[in-house]
């Protein structure tokens, strides 16, 4: 939904990460998409030139990912790396001289948004001279300095410890919020759906099968696997006798299993109708099921 908090949840290996790279066009040479449309703004990003793709990726869709440290340059200061961006987007075809100073204050602006004590001082240090913590908050910079439609966030706060998760979701919260950004947020972590997202997609082994919002989800959620999911997690909202794995694991997405990808570790499956694709359902207003068991045939079966 546009606006707001829009997560993506789902086991490690599940295909959370090959979706979010898809949407910008940057799967691995060996990857490729094969069937489908990715709508953004009206427009079919599939359909796209690399030259169009460029201009789009920073400035309309930005990334957040799990691991500043790699995507950040060590030899170059954060100011001028978060810089680059916004001089490369919005300014441009402006004279030299003027964008520096412009870029330079935008920086400073971007950084402060962020809370990041003394940020004119700070914009000149080295990566290596921050803390994971600030790090991950010079990655969100960078990728909010172009004021995107649409900011990616994958994992952005799995590699921090608790407290600077806290602290980097709420900037999270606070800066979309003030920006009107829309956001997919990639994350295996409930609690942080529950906190943060507006709307919630469940993917499992590379398909979404429940997407509602976020209460929807978590008091009235439909598909098996939600199901399993929510019981495998502590809730203090409901009194559990005890907390139960998924039994299995994630199928390989090179050769899944048919029909239902889930069949092979639902309680419900049946032999005969569960290994046919089961059609999507709209099971309430805004709550989609991909799942046999709410069609008529799982009635008649
Ligand atoms: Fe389980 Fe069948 Fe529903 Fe798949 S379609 S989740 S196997 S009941």
């Amino acid at each position: 939904i546009e606006g707001k908090i829009n997560g993506l949840v789902g086991e490690s290996a599940c295909g959370k990460s090959t979706l979010s790279l898809s949407i910008v066009k940057l799967l691995p040479s060996n990857g490729r998409i094969a069937d489908g449309r990715i709508l953004f703004s009206g427009e079919d990003l599939i359909r796209k030139s690399e030259d169009d793709m460029r201009e789009i990726r920073g400035a309309q869709i930005s990334m957040i990912f799990q691991d500043p440290t790699s995507s950040l340059n060590p030899v170059f200061r954060i100011g001028s790396q978060i810089g680059e961006a916004i001089e490369l987007h919005r300014f441009k075809d402006e004279p030299k001289e003027l964008t520096k100073k412009v870029v330079r204050e935008e920086v400073t602006t971007i950084l402060q948004l962020l809370r990041v004590p003394d940020a004119e001082r700070v914009a000149s240090h080295y990566p290596h001279e921050y803390s994971g913590g600030m790090r991950q908050r010079a990655m969100i910079a960078m990728a909010m300095s172009c004021r995107p439609k649409l900011l990616i966030a994958d994992e952005p706060t799995t590699n921090l410890d608790v407290t600077i998760q806290a602290q980097v979701n709420e900037l999270i919260l606070d800066m979309v919020k003030k920006l009107g950004t829309t956001v997919l947020l990639i994350t295996h972590d409930l609690g942080i759906v529950a906190e943060m997202c507006d709307r919630v997609a469940i993917m499992y082994a590379g398909k979404v099968v429940e997407c509602a919002d976020t209460s929807t989800i978590f008091k009235r959620s439909k598909h098996p696997y939600t199901e399993a999911l929510l019981s495998s997690i502590p809730r203090v909202d409901i009194k559990h006798k005890r907390l139960e794995g998924i039994p299995g694991r994630v199928p390989s997405l090179v050769d899944p299993p048919p029909g239902c990808r889930f069949h092979p570790r639902c309680r419900y499956a049946r032999a005969k109708i569960c290994t046919q694709d089961p059609p999507t359902v709209e099971v309430e207003e805004g709550h989609r099921v991909a799942c046999w068991r709410y069609t008529d045939v799982w009635e008649s079966d």
